[in-house]
């Protein structure tokens, strides 16, 4: 197949996506940061969006953390983002199992992030990061209880995953009657450091979805669940908003799948070579080489 070559936006056509866009999702990492450090010209870029009166909203398929937990690393970014500005996918899960008027107990894969938000919604859960320390020594004839008040298992990133932890997920989707399997997303790798990629949620979904032969929903990008929450109250048409991300696969896909107007920033995960690539699918209506290009055209 002959390859293609996607033009980056050219100046025209960023004043258009400013003049067209009433409201900015970002993606944050890839976006925003990269790890933990802001991305040059990121500050001055949402500023000015705000000084032209956009809407701005954060997604993040990141669980480890709560939108509090977030709000303190905006905070220490020097980036000033509220509370309901942020969607993480920890926050997602919470929010939907709110929604649906969850009343029994959630068994937690992940790290303080999801945590945080069941609190915050006053949804009870066991499991978590301490979860790790219960360690199974199968003796003939050893049986592992498990509650039966459980009602949902969430899968989010998990540092500390382990056996005992993937046999009790199990246990609770197999054996508690409707029992819920929610993940709060499934992307396959993470930039969990600068230096390589790492094995992504997607594999400690996999191991379930292994051991239970049971698809999830899933609540973070690329599912609809959160632009359902973040354009409920808008009142603006799904191309007025504009996803702005570095995945093709979670952001890219999201934003599309809410006919959503899409821009793909290079400065993080995907390379121009993966863009033009003929097997991808996932065309983003502008191309830009990071956030902070939309700053230079106002300059003009
Ligand atoms: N999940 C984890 C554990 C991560 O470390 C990251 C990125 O660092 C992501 C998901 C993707 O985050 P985002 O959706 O902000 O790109
Ligand atoms: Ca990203």
């Amino acid at each position: 197949q002959a390859s293609r070559s996607i033009p980056k936006a050219t100046d025209a056509q960023k004043l258009e996506l400013l003049s067209k866009v009433k409201c900015f999702i970002f993606d944050c990492d890839g976006v925003i940061w990269l790890g933990d450090k802001v991305i040059d010209g990121v500050p001055e870029t949402l500023d000015m969006l705000r000084s032209m009166g956009k809407k701005c909203f954060f997604v993040t398929n990141n669980s480890t953390k709560s939108r509090a937990g977030y709000m303190s690393k905006f905070r220490s970014l020097g980036l000033n983002v509220s509370a309901e500005e942020i969607y993480s996918s920890s926050y997602a899960a919470a929010a939907y199992l709110e929604s649906i008027n969850f009343k029994k107990k959630v068994y937690v894969i992940g790290e303080v992030g999801i945590q945080e938000e069941l609190d915050m919604k006053g949804i009870r859960h066991l499991g978590g990061p301490g979860d790790a320390d219960k360690r199974v020594t199968l003796k003939s004839g050893e049986f592992m209880e498990h509650d039966p008040e459980v009602g949902a298992v969430v899968v989010g990133f998990d540092r500390n995953i382990n056996y005992y932890k993937i046999q009790y997920a199990t246990l609770c989707i197999r054996e508690n009657p409707g029992c819920m399997f929610i993940a709060t997303n499934r992307d396959a790798v993470t930039h969990l450091t600068d230096a390589q990629e790492w094995a992504g949620n997607g594999s400690m979904v996999g191991a379930i979805v292994g051991s239970t032969k049971r698809e999830p929903t899933v609540v973070g990008k690329p599912s609809g669940f959160m632009l359902e929450n973040i354009s409920a109250s808008l009142g603006l048409k799904p191309d007025q908003i504009c996803m702005v991300g570095d995945r093709l696969d979670t952001d890219i896909m999201f934003g599309k799948n809410g006919g959503l107007t899409t821009s793909l920033v290079l400065s993080g995960v995907t390379t121009e070579e993966v863009l033009n690539h003929p097997d991808n699918k996932v065309i983003p209506d502008f191309v830009l080489p990071a956030l902070p290009d939309l700053l230079t055209v106002k300059e003009k």
